[in-house]
């Protein structure tokens, strides 16, 4: 039995740095297998929607991956409405949508008022799971919005190679501990909190991306997404990926792959998370890469409701999927896609099952709730 609880640590690391190494189509069917098997039975067939807003692209941060950094002077800047913002609200509910994603880069304009009072109109207008995703926020933003109604927050960890950490986020107001902290914050404040990294970065190695999912379950992150990493030609990644390193995949087909290996594990290691098949693998493989991620453990999907002529600005890779598209149409194309794959439409919430088990319930302890998790968590089987 591959999975055996038993397994010792060494040997874990072992199983998942050849699991990621391997090419053998026989291997890889009865990996997309296992983790199709364990996303049945870990949170079922429904895929959740998620509608997805991006509300607006200044950034005070400078992350070397991303068109949206301060220092791009080509990027058009904008910041939504709330009017426009509470539209994009009601087309998800017309649509059918349980959950509304409130993304941006880190706009110091953006006051924690005006956030707290967007929330509020949201609660009001609609009866909308919110999830926020605004980069790092002090401790006592995140505070207000949970307070305000806010019920989730995501914040990818990006890579848990701190040095590549380092070299990815010059003049970053912390370090990847600093990051890490803030996660732990949103936990503790009681969102459903999820993070991530991009795969195939410039100077990634397998054995990082191993770090990435024991990380994963250090955190006990409620929902992950892992995306791959797209050059932005405007962006020192995207200038210079040398100054970085070499990169795991040559060629887009091989990243893809390699997403696919990491989300496969991922599931394979936490049955019970929301696990997003990202915007970033629609890009890579428009054809069908939204329905790869389906096969091999996702089981959501963002659809993006930014008005277009702002999505188009939202440019923090080039080609983003859907940066075009007509909204309606879309959201069609998103349920066949969802039917084809032999799945059902998911209503409501759709809150992870990770969270409902171990922090929902508002009458634990933080640390009765940090004890029994961590007794459960399925990485102390692996690491
Ligand atoms: N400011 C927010 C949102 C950032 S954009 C935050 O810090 O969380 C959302 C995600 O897009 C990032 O977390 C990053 O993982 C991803 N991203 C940015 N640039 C990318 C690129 N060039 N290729 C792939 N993903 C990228």
């Amino acid at each position: 039995m591959i999975f055996a609880p038993q397994l010792a640590r060494s040997q874990s690391q072992i199983f998942v740095m050849d699991w990621l190494g391997t090419t053998d189509p026989v291997l890889l069917e009865i990996l997309w297998r296992m983790a199709d098997e364990t996303r049945e039975q870990g949170v079922g067939d429904a895929v959740h929607l998620r509608g997805l807003v991006e509300i607006s692209n200044h950034c005070r941060k400078n992350c070397c991956y991303c068109g949206i950094r301060h220092a791009n002077h080509r990027t058009n800047r904008y910041r939504m409405e709330i009017d426009e913002i509470l539209e994009c609200a009601l087309q998800a509910v017309d649509f059918g949508y349980g959950t509304l994603v409130l993304q941006a880069g880190e706009d110091e304009s953006m006051s924690c008022s005006w956030v707290v009072d967007l929330i509020h109109l949201i609660k009001k207008e609609t009866n909308l799971t919110i999830t926020l995703s605004l980069g790092e926020q002090s401790e006592e933003n995140l505070s207000a919005f949970r307070s305000a109604g806010a019920d989730r927050y995501f914040m990818r960890f990006e890579t848990s190679n701190q040095q590549l950490y380092q070299q990815l986020h010059p003049n970053s107001t912390g370090k990847l501990p600093y990051r890490i902290s803030l996660l732990e914050k949103m936990k503790s404040l009681g969102y459903e909190t999820g993070s991530g990294a991009m795969v195939d970065l410039p100077g990634q190695t397998y054995r990082d991306i191993c770090t990435d999912l024991q990380l994963i379950g250090k955190l006990e992150m409620d929902m992950v997404g892992l995306g791959p990493f797209i050059p932005h030609p405007d962006t020192p990644l995207g200038k210079h990926p040398e100054k970085f390193g070499p990169r795991l995949a040559a060629d887009p087909v091989q990243q893809e792959l390699l997403t696919c290996k990491m989300t496969a594990l991922l599931r394979i290691l936490y049955p019970d998370i929301n696990i997003p098949a990202t915007t970033a693998s629609a890009t890579l493989n428009p054809a069908d890469g939204t329905e790869k991620m389906l096969r091999c453990g996702a089981n959501v999907i963002m659809p993006n409701l930014t008005p277009n002529h702002y999505r188009r600005k939202y440019d923090i890779y080039p080609g983003k999927a859907g940066a075009d598209a007509d909204t309606t149409e879309q959201h069609q194309q998103i349920l066949d896609i969802i039917r084809n794959a032999g799945r059902t439409v998911g209503t409501g919430p759709g809150s992870s099952r990770h969270y409902q088990k171990n922090r929902k319930n508002p009458g634990n302890t933080h640390h009765e709730i940090t004890s029994r998790t961590s007794q459960q968590s399925p990485c102390s089987r692996f690491y």
